[in-house]
């Protein structure tokens, strides 16, 4: 009957990054980190190969080396802009600190943002998901399920097994962010950017006092605890193995 629920949902909420990165330890750096924060990751050492594995994989994100052998970064990104199917596709340009005057052009050309190195991945991390936000905006209509919760988007309604939950505004935003990053850990921080904006200052314990009301809200006795609580990390909406 195929992969296991919770694999195939994870598996489908990971956004997939492309790396396209010649300098193969920054490559293998890269990969591990992403990984570990829950992305996919591909990856490509060259031009060329890049906007192959773009066509055959269709990443989420491109995380592109401006200091390419044979085509430049600058070179993949304009073809990227010029296809029909990749014009949308986030790109995040990989500069030296000496082509600091290309990396503006290099946004000039298309690239959405640019780190340059050497980079902290936290900073790397921050950048990939905002683009990764706006574009993918969260829907207002149709319907999303995780395991056996179902939320209609359209008329803000949430079921779990069948029965109604009744949630409060901020739990239902939180509920519909997790559901649509399932498997995926975000901190407190991340949490309060993004489901309360980054404008509201609140102190950071105000979203444990959220995620006590949805946990209580969607979890009946019997049923498996959804939220997950990674100890100095944050949060994931993920079933755990029994
Ligand atoms: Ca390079």
């Amino acid at each position: 009957m195929g992969p296991p629920m919770l694999d195939m949902i994870g598996n489908a909420a990971k956004p997939l990054v492309l790396v396209v990165e010649d300098e193969a330890a920054l490559a293998t750096m890269l990969r591990y980190n992403l990984e570990k924060q829950g992305f996919r990751v591909e990856e490509a050492s060259d031009g060329q190969e890049a906007l192959t594995r773009i066509a055959e994989t269709r990443p989420d994100l491109v995380l592109l080396d401006w200091m390419l052998p044979a085509m430049s970064g600058i070179e993949v990104c304009r073809q990227i802009r010029r296809g029909p199917a990749t014009r949308d596709l986030p790109v995040i340009m990989v500069t030296a600190r000496t082509e600091d005057q290309d990396a503006v052009r290099g946004l000039n050309t298309g690239a959405d943002d640019f780190v340059t190195k050497p980079f902290s991945i936290d900073s790397l991390l921050a950048r990939m998901r905002a683009l990764l936000r706006r574009s993918n905006p969260v829907p207002d209509r149709g319907q999303i399920t995780f395991h056996d919760i179902t939320m209609d988007l359209a008329a803000h309604r949430v079921q779990r097994n069948g029965r109604s939950v009744h949630l409060g505004p901020t739990e239902y935003r939180l509920l519909a962010f997790f559901m649509q990053n399932a498997g995926r850990v975000f901190t407190r921080e991340e949490l309060l950017d993004t489901v309360w904006g980054p404008d509201i200052h609140v102190e950071l314990r105000t979203v444990d006092v959220h995620i006590r009301r949805l946990r209580k809200a969607i979890n009946q006795p019997g049923e498996a605890d959804l939220i997950r609580t990674v100890r100095a990390s944050g949060y994931a909406l993920d079933l755990e193995p029994a």
